[in-house]
């Protein structure tokens, strides 16, 4: 390391930003979130510099001798004189402030990180010059990652430090803060109950301990495979999770995203072939969440399509659990967004429909005739191995050998495949391309192609 990170105490302390131009007016707005007092050295300001002298929010100052750097704590420079600058720097150092000239890393004794601010929780992402995209890219991430209420509830701790410090014995009260950063009050604050997070913190604070962790199972959608079609909520859940129950189709890229000393259980759940019954899927995650575990439900795609998810909702709220539904892209969509095709074209197909191809053994297939009608797009899941069945079942129900179909297999993983072809050559065209589960059938009947239709009749 060739520079080391610190933060530099601001309150009643004084940042001069010399010059008035462009670069200046950036780096005011830094220090603007700070409490330090602002002042511009400069004579002509560029608009945003001239709005916060004119708000009061800094002062605009000529060079003043010793005076001119006094109680500084921080001084950027870009006067756009290189010969000006490096005097300012001279003056500004011997006066004890902390230095840093834009675009002269040479005559710099700190650099400005990149920044996520959730204040008073600070990150700071430095590369020593070496990659500074990178570091842009780095706080995006972590942007995504912390909650825009994280500050207000550490600054909510805060506040109630002295209170658990009189209240909570001093045994329990890394106990006491791990369950307050990770606990039901924290994710209150985050789903933004504000206020009762804070009754939450006060009432264990009054308690003089952490209430006993309450169970709680979260259905997560988990994307069609590729790890960043999560949504930040599933991050989040699998961030939080004790012990994630996942299907085969979940990617193992995602599992990746779980907390590391999470319990990962395979329920290896696949077309026809149960792994594991659902009713002792059902009978686990309640069992896990009535020892007071978080319990993630994983799922490929969305967990309310094809999913199963009514029969685990029903086990988990008759056991009295609490029990959440965090949606993911379902594999239609994915499949959609990977040929640019929408799944619904304004006068063409106006209704769509998700079916599937294999139902619960003894159940009746869905009437898969009823759905050939002009102006409707099908995606069909579970459905590949009976390509030729439901390529069948739809001719004789009067549609076109001509209707567009798309077969779009392990969508947005390493092992993605796709072919076109029509209704009348589906299931060869999936036997010659060597297309297997898991793949969505996308097949659309075209308003314009029904009229052609009627017109070649006619
Ligand atoms: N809940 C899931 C569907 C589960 S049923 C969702 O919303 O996507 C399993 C079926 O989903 C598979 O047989 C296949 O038709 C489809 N499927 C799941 N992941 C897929 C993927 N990555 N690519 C294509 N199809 C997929």
């Amino acid at each position: 390391m060739k520079t080391f990170p610190m933060f530099l105490r601001m309150d009643g302390r004084r940042v001069v930003i010399c010059g008035g131009g462009e670069e200046a007016a950036r780096k005011a707005r830094l220090v603007l979130k700070t409490s330090a007092e602002i002042v511009v050295l400069a004579d002509r300001l560029d608009p945003e510099l001239a709005a916060l002298v004119a708000s009061g929010r800094a002062r605009q100052a000529a060079e003043n001798g010793a005076e001119t750097f006094a109680n500084t704590a921080l001084t950027f420079i870009a006067t756009g004189c290189a010969a000006r600058d490096r005097r300012l720097a001279g003056m500004a150092r011997a006066a004890g402030a902390v230095v840093n000239v834009i675009d002269r890393p040479d005559l710099c004794d700190a650099f400005t990180p990149s920044i996520v601010d959730r204040d008073p929780v600070v990150v700071a992402i430095g590369t020593e010059g070496a990659a500074p995209v990178l570091g842009r890219a780095i706080k995006t991430e972590v942007e995504a990652m912390l909650s825009p209420r994280l500050g207000g509830f550490a600054a909510l701790a805060g506040r109630l430090r002295d209170a658990v410090a009189e209240r909570i014995p001093r045994a329990q009260r890394r106990g006491f803060w791990e369950w307050a950063f990770t606990g039901e009050a924290f994710r209150a604050h985050l789903d933004g109950r504000e206020r009762a997070a804070a009754e939450m913190l006060k009432a264990a604070i009054a308690e003089g301990r952490a209430p006993a962790a309450r169970g709680h199972i979260a259905l997560v959608g988990a994307g069609p495979g590729a790890r960043d079609l999560l949504t930040l909520r599933a991050v989040q859940r699998m961030q939080q999770a004790d012990v994630i129950f996942y299907d085969r189709l979940v990617d193992p890229e995602v599992l990746e995203l779980a907390r590391r000393d999470a319990d990962r259980v395979d329920v290896g759940k696949e077309v026809g072939a149960c792994a594991w019954p659902q009713d002792r899927i059902d009978r686990l995650i309640v069992a896990e969440a009535l020892r007071g575990r978080r319990v993630v439900r994983l799922k490929s795609g969305d967990p309310s399509v094809f999913g199963r998810a009514s029969e685990e909702i029903a086990a988990a709220e008759a056991a009295g659990i609490e029990v959440e539904v965090v949606p993911g892209i379902t594999a239609a969509s994915a499949a959609a967004a990977r040929l640019r095709r929408p799944l619904t074209e304004r006068g063409e197909t106006d209704s769509f429909v998700l079916t599937t191809g294999t139902c619960r053994p003894g159940d009746a297939a869905p009437d898969l005739g009823a759905l050939a009608r002009p102006g409707t797009a099908i995606a069909v899941y579970m459905g590949v191995a009976r390509a030729a069945e439901i390529e069948a079942e739809l001719r004789a129900a009067g549609m076109p050998a001509a209707c567009p179909v798309d077969i779009v297999a392990s969508v947005s993983t390493a092992r993605e495949g796709h072919a076109s072809a029509t209704l009348g050559t589906m299931s060869e065209t999936i036997r010659r391309a060597g297309l297997t589960h898991p793949a969505i059938l996308f097949i659309r009947y075209p308003k314009s192609l029904a009229a052609e239709e009627a017109r070649a009749v006619a």
